[in-house]
């Protein structure tokens, strides 16, 4: 199938409650790593950067690894570009060919969040992209951007109003989700992910996936929330795995680069497949 528009993969997605594993990479072993467990089990995927991945490989580099990592694929993929409040790295971004961009806005007044999105989404329709939108910010710092404090959530109004007012095509509502590593098990707020999908239709975007129970998972699945995001869980997996097998390595006095990216990589493409199963979006490419 290929590389394919956001809304293609979420629209879908939502239509037949399943939910497709958003994973951020921060490299390129663990943007083949990911994309290979797309691949093992036949199931869409979305590839996402954060702006700090950005801004260290640079749009350019990034671009032809994606392009080059994408050529020929058989399942459907798209790239997007995470939390992003810079309006000039989203037009960057969208320049180089992202499919779809998070405006994160969270920090502004619900209005001028609306006024940038409005502009957001008639720049990214111009390069046939999608556009992810929120209101409130999610709880916890991910990769600079972020505050631990949780914002409070809007009325059902407000976020209606939203997301016609600006055409997004996935919204992110805060629902006592939280990024980084959970302390204590979170309690989220299912009945407003139903509530916002039976006024607007529109999917849903969870974030801080990284902690949550398969039961919470299946549950904000069914309710519509199409686009699950995981960072935490790629990069604690990254290091962890990292950090095993340089302990072995050590022990053994074996220096040799590519055993180290193999044993990554295994564990990434593992973990990235785990996630694949439990959103129930294996075996469902077309
Ligand atoms: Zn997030």
């Amino acid at each position: 199938m290929g590389v394919v528009p956001l809304k293609e993969i979420v629209d879908r997605a939502q239509r037949d409650r399943y939910g497709v594993a958003a994973i951020n990479i921060v490299n390129d072993l663990t943007l083949e790593s990911v994309l290979a467990a797309a691949v093992e089990r036949r199931s869409p995927i979305i590839v996402q950067t954060s702006v700090k991945t950005v801004k260290s490989i640079g749009s350019d580099v990034l671009m032809a690894m994606w392009r080059a990592m994408t050529a020929g694929i058989e399942v459907p993929v798209c790239l997007h570009l995470d939390h992003c409040p810079e309006r000039a790295v989203i037009t960057e971004c969208l320049d180089k060919g992202w499919n779809s961009v998070l405006f994160d806005a969270s920090t502004m007044p619900v209005e001028e969040n609306l006024r940038q999105t409005i502009e957001v989404v008639a720049e990214a329709r111009a390069h046939g992209a999608h556009v992810e939108g929120e209101i409130e910010a999610i709880k916890g710092v991910e990769d600079d951007v972020g505050s631990d404090e949780e914002s409070r959530r809007q009325s059902l109004e407000v976020s209606v109003h939203f997301v016609e007012t600006s055409g997004v095509d996935v919204f992110a509502p805060s629902i006592g989700n939280a990024h980084g590593v959970y302390s204590a098990e979170p309690h989220l707020d299912g009945q407003r992910v139903t509530d916002i999908v039976a006024a607007t239709g529109v999917p849903i975007a969870l974030h801080g996936g990284t902690g949550m129970t398969d039961e919470q998972f299946t549950d904000l699945i069914a309710r519509g929330c199409a686009k699950v995001n995981v960072s935490t869980a790629l990069k604690v997996t990254y290091m962890q795995s990292n950090l095993a097998f340089l302990r072995e390595t050590e022990e053994r006095g074996k220096w040799d680069p590519p055993s180290l990216f193999r044993h990554v990589s295994a564990d990434v493409t593992a973990m990235a497949a785990g996630y694949v199963d439990r959103f129930g979006s294996a075996g469902r490419a077309w």
